[in-house]
């Protein structure tokens, strides 16, 4: 098959079935082991320095979903990481070494602002907040020791969409790489590679696991990076289990399909929260007007059901009677799952190179996979609540 001709339906469909179907099954088996056995000492030998050695380098089953993942979004190599949170942190720390420079985006998701402020700091690693929206305009913060510019587009809380082409020609001008965490765009609808991305994380627990019972990371790098972050990784003794690894690749088959639906009941809820007179603004780079939509609709090939919501000012009170009485949204943190969710946030805490001017409350949305008209009857009561506890 030639995958560059292919959809990311079709590959999602056919990708990491090529290698040794046991018994002819459709789908990879899962396979549990940390011990390999050779027949023979010539066998042990050939097999030295490939990652056919020992459990923690792999199985067929974490190898097909790492080559359907870089079918997908178009890299030259995979990683599976335990978390999503430990593919960022592996792919910062493979990259960068003391002395080194980072430009890390003022938007990115709090976890990874803490360890550059914790653990990149105490490496002797100095990181640099930007304005999401910089564009081209980061050139004037590349210092002579930058290495790495991360961006996570969009926001995952605030959802502002960076420009990665304009930002990529500057850091590449500068000898630095670009990691992007690509969660919310995933490999379907952003071909990060493309647009200049040298490392795409992901929180594959998100949407690529779909289904809120696996935690898992994913590292994709362009074949020239591969070798280098593959040893660090490897290094580390990171790796995931067949188990995990086997849902995560079983999840990912629907993917196409499931981000179809969530974006187009995300758009029926949006509808109707604009005709709400408590909501300030939706947060989310599909609607006309808003900030990064244009570069949304020339870069990505679609949306999810993640979005954000400004209302405006309420009390804490007001918004505890808004969100503790519905009855679909659940409340957590995560999203990507087939359930929606909801949460309140603010970002004004976690902002150093951007101020948070909104005056009243953020809510962040997941629109799952329920009927949208159940999700806009359980929203419409909780904005009942809302207006009563506020009056
Ligand atoms: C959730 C998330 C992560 C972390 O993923 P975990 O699997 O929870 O560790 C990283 N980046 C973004 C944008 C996320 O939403």
């Amino acid at each position: 098959m030639d995958k560059l001709k292919l959809h990311a339906e079709t590959l999602l469909t056919h990708s990491g079935r090529e290698h040794d179907q046991i018994g002819g099954t459709v789908n990879t088996p899962v396979y549990r082991a940390s011990t390999l056995l050779f027949p023979s000492v010539s066998a042990l030998q050939s097999v030295q320095g490939t990652l056919n050695t020992y459990g923690r380098h792999g199985s067929p089953t974490t190898r097909s979903l790492e080559r359907a993942l870089c079918d997908l979004e178009g890299a030259g190599g995979a990683m599976l990481t335990p978390s999503g949170l430990s593919a960022v942190t592996t792919a910062l720390l493979a990259n960068l070494s003391p002395g080194d420079h980072l430009l890390m985006t003022d938007s990115v998701y709090d976890p990874t602002r803490a360890f550059c402020n914790e653990t990149l700091a105490r490496f002797g690693i100095e990181t640099t907040y930007y304005d999401p929206t910089i564009g081209a305009g980061i050139a004037e913060l590349m210092q002579p020791n930058t290495k790495v510019v991360f961006l996570e587009t969009p926001g995952s809380l605030t959802f502002e969409m960076q420009d990665v082409p304009a930002i990529s020609e500057v850091a590449h001008a500068h000898h630095a790489i670009v990691i992007i965490d690509n969660t919310w765009g995933t490999p379907v609808n952003f071909a990060s590679f493309k647009y200049g991305a040298d490392i795409s994380v992901h929180a594959a627990t998100k949407y690529i696991v779909g289904h809120s019972d696996v935690l898992m990371g994913v590292i994709m790098t362009t074949e020239a990076l591969y070798p280098k972050v593959r040893t660090f990784y490897k290094q580390l003794g990171v790796s995931v289990s067949g188990d995990d690894a086997y849902l995560a690749l079983r999840g990912m088959r629907t993917l196409a399909a499931r981000l179809d639906r969530h974006q187009s009941s995300a758009a029926a809820v949006m509808d109707w929260l604009k005709t709400q007179p408590e909501v300030d603004q939706i947060l989310s780079p599909v609607l006309p007007g808003n900030q990064g939509h244009e570069i949304w609709k020339r870069d990505f090939t679609g949306s999810n059901g993640l979005f954000g919501v400004l209302l405006k000012p309420a009390s804490d009170a007001a918004m505890s009677a808004m969100l503790d009485g519905l009855q679909i949204f659940g409340m957590g943190y995560s999203w990507g799952g087939f359930e929606s969710l909801i949460i309140p946030a603010n970002p004004s805490a976690i902002r150093t190179a951007t101020s948070w001017k909104a005056t009243g409350p953020l809510i962040r949305l997941h629109i799952g996979l329920e009927n949208p008209k159940d999700l806009i009857a359980d929203l419409n009561l909780a904005f009942g609540r809302l207006r009563e506890a506020n009056r």
